[in-house]
Order: structure tokens, then sequence, then C-alpha cells
């Protein structure tokens, strides 16, 4: 796998390509960097207005962020660092903060799907960065920019399908695993008839060993993180490919902060615009899956 420190040269050097061309493509005469300066230099250099969550995050030095640990191509904890398009997504975050090397002002902790609204309520955290998908439920608990991603659920299964299933409706007397905290567990419940069980487990990697060891004949969640797990293991594992949810990522705040939310938003715009949110991606989740159309951020 590469290294933390290679992604982060591979990512700088895709954007500044990137911010180059912008550059260039200014219009005619003047000098179009220096021109776009003044517009970006508020959320570049970071200058936020008292009392704003921004300002606060600034003066504590530190980008609190929960992220998954133990999920190939978003979040994966390695002795350089946390690698994945979570974990770039986060830095870039802080980078719109503090400025070039922001990122270093991040501090990751482990979040597994269950308690990510409890990390924002209790103020372990000022952001999660985790597969986290946008819906109504949650926002009555926190707040979410983005989405920044849109996966979809789908089936991994041993592989050669021995049991031959080609959707969620063949799903019916299996054995299933997904993660407590998920909508990938409501998704099961609600539209598998007469599974034979249904296992809630803490992680999708815990569910991709119980599928290894053949205690389960499905583990299904989100089709970009079962592809991470098939990516490590393709001699054990397959993807069913027949998606059946749509799954906007979003990046969690805590629900009164709102102009967190806001400001967010503006920045993912600038990382949509600048190319750093393709070169993230390229360096990322990108080696297994191509680069698609960042989604239209909603502002709720
Ligand atoms: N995106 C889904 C969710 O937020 C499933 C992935 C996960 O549990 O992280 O619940």
């Amino acid at each position: 796998m590469r290294t933390f420190t290679k992604h982060r040269r591979l990512i700088a050097a895709a954007a500044s390509l990137a911010l180059l061309a912008t550059a260039c493509g200014d219009d005619g005469g003047d000098d179009g960097a220096e021109d776009g300066g003044d517009a970006e230099a508020t959320a570049e250099e970071g200058e936020f207005e008292e009392g704003s969550t921004m300002a606060a995050i600034q003066e504590a030095d530190v980008l609190r962020v929960g992220v998954k640990y133990d999920q190939p191509l978003f979040g994966v904890q390695t002795p350089g660092g946390v690698e994945g398009f979570d974990a770039e997504i986060a830095r870039l975050i802080a980078e719109g903060i503090w400025g070039e090397g922001g990122a270093d002002n991040v501090e990751f902790q482990e979040a597994v799907s269950a308690n990510r609204e409890p990390f924002l309520q209790q103020d372990t955290v000022d952001i999660v960065v985790a597969t986290y998908t946008i819906n109504d439920e949650r926002k009555e608990l926190v707040g979410f920019a983005g989405p920044y991603y849109e996966a979809g659920q789908d089936i991994m299964v041993a592989k050669g399908n021995p049991e031959g299933i080609g959707g969620v409706e063949d799903l019916t007397g299996k054995t299933i695993c997904s993660v407590e905290g998920s909508t990938s567990l409501d998704n099961i419940n609600e539209m598998v008839e007469d599974p034979e069980e249904v296992i809630a487990l803490d992680t999708y990697s815990a569910c991709a060993e119980e599928l290894a060891q053949g205690r389960v004949q499905a583990v299904s969640t989100d089709n970009v993180i079962l592809i991470g797990l098939i990516d490590e293991r393709p001699d054990d594992f397959e993807l069913v490919d027949n998606p059946f949810t749509e799954e906007p990522y979003g990046i969690g705040v805590q629900l009164e902060a709102e102009d967190f939310r806001d400001w967010i938003n503006d920045r993912l715009e600038q990382l949509y615009e600048s190319g750093e949110w393709e070169a993230a991606w390229d360096a990322t989740a990108g080696v297994v899956v191509p680069a698609p159309e960042p989604p239209a951020v909603d502002r709720y």
C-alpha cells in the first residue's frame, strides 16, 4: 500500500496542476492568480468572525475528526497516519482553516458507525467524516455539510457467489451481516423478508471476517466500502454489484454549528472547483474506483 506521505505529495502535485490550469484559464491579460486572491483570501487564509465556530477551532489549533480506522479506501489507520478519501477531506477542511500546513492540525479519533452521533453530541469531535449518510433522522441530532460523495448499498458474497445472490431480494432465508448504527442495517431489516438471521457487528471488517469464515452468507453496506474490502481480499470475496439505495455522504457537524456547516459547504465547492477534491479521490479510492462527478452540496 502506498504511504501516507506519498499520498499527500500526489494530492499536492495534482492540486497545483489544477490550480495552475484555473489561473491560466482566467480572463485575459491581468494576473489571474493574484486577481482571484481577494475573493479566496478569506477562505484560504482563514480569517473568521469572532465568536464563530471556525474562529474557535482555529484558536484551539486543532480540528478533532471522527473517521473510520478499518475501511480501505476511506479511512485506514497505518503507521504513517490515517489514509483514505475521508481522511483527505478532513485534511482539506483543515487547510481551509489554517492555510497550507493546516492538515497537521487534524487530530483523528476512531469512529465506528454507532458512535458518530454521540461523538458530535458530546463534543468529542468537531466533525465526522466517516462514510456517513445524510438522512432526516440523523439531521435531528447532528448537522451535515455536503454531500461530498454518493454511494449505494450493495452486497458482498464469498468468491464465486455460491448462493447465487443477485440482489437484495435474494437475501430471504440467508444469514446476513451488517453494522450497528448504520443505514445499511436499517435497510436490511426493512427490505429483506424472512432472512435466516441478521447479525449486527461493530465494523464491516468484522463482518468480512464472518464471511471469510463461512459464518454468514452475505455482508451488506455501501458499495464503495465493500469494494475496498474486496480489493484487499480479491480471492475471498466478490461484489453482487446491484445497488439498491442512495447513500449521500455528508460531513457531520454539531447540530448548533450552522456557521461551520455553511463554511464547509463553501469549502467543498472551492475544492470541487480547484481540482483538489478530484486529486484527493484519485490518490485514495481512485486507485480502485474512477472519480465520479462531485455531487452538488445540499444547503438544507
Ligand atoms: N453510509 C452508511 C451509514 O452511514 C453505511 C456506512 C457506515 O455505516 O459507515 O450508516
